[in-house]
């Protein structure tokens, strides 16, 4: 019997679902041999509510969720965040930082009254997780990686140290050496440096590594005459759960 299972999408952009879709090839194969997918609202119309294994995307941004995601919980053996808004609260907790009154009234206007809203948090502050899947969205293989380690009940190698490790051996050069700040000395690593690469900055979409080098960090910050303030105004944007719990 092959596992069952099911893709739910809450408070999201629904991209890492989309994401998902990428699979091609052969690797689409294996997958469609190895599992057998009974939920999927952006890939088919039928849906069964007997599933072991949840996806789950978006965080949980409204009262109403909060027992969905709870019976979910309740059918599936195993249960994997997809993305950085499962895993961390990602974007959707920018909405933290306000009052949830003024959050509504800045999104809906005059309509705000029809709508209800609590501050965002990850899934795993309202139910366990088993398996994360990092990433805004996250990369493919990273994906695979973990369906493929679930299936055989293991536990998925996923890097614990920081993006500039990936950063320096994919050859860029640093851009706190061109007067930008970059969140790769704190942020776990697995993307490939991706952002730094194609000429951006690391904004942190991966969360932090478990012990994050905040001594590292203070060095960095001295050396290149930053304030705190400017590393932390990055965090806002996938980060601000960590700093402003809801209440
Ligand atoms: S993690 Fe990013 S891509 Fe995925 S749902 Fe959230 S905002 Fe969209
Ligand atoms: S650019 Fe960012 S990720 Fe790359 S080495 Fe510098 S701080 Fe690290
Ligand atoms: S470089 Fe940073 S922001 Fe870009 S994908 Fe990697 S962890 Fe996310």
């Amino acid at each position: 019997m092959k596992p069952k299972v099911a893709f739910f999408d809450f408070t999201s952009c629904e991209g890492c679902q989309l994401d998902a879709l990428n699979i091609t090839g052969e690797e689409l194969l294996d997958l469609a041999n190895a599992v057998d997918i009974v939920n999927f609202r952006e890939v088919k119309t039928d849906r069964s509510d007997d599933y072991d294994i949840a996806f789950i995307e978006g965080s949980i941004s409204r009262e109403a969720e909060i027992p969905r995601l709870q019976a979910i919980r309740n059918q599936a053996k195993v249960i994997v965040a997809l993305g950085a808004c499962a895993c961390i609260g990602g974007v959707n907790c920018l909405k933290n930082h306000l009052p949830m009154e003024e959050a509504l009234r800045i999104v809906y206007g005059e309509a705000a009254k029809y709508y209800d809203t609590i501050p965002a948090r990850p899934i795993n502050a309202v139910i366990p997780v088993d398996y994360y899947v990092r990433g805004c969205p996250p990369p493919t293989a990273e994906f695979l990686k973990v369906v493929k380690a679930l299936l055989l009940g293991k536990k998925p190698d996923i890097p614990n140290h920081p993006v500039c490790v990936q950063c320096k051996m994919a050859g860029n050069v640093c851009v706190f050496e061109r007067g930008m700040t970059c969140l790769g000395p704190v942020t776990r690593a697995g993307c490939d440096a991706i952002c730094v690469t194609a000429g951006r900055i690391c904004w942190g979409c991966r969360g932090l590594v478990d012990d994050p080098n905040t001594d590292s960090e203070k060095d960095i910050l001295q050396k290149y005459g930053l304030t705190a303030e400017q590393v932390m105004e990055k965090f806002k944007i996938y980060d601000t759960y960590l700093e402003v719990m809801p209440k």
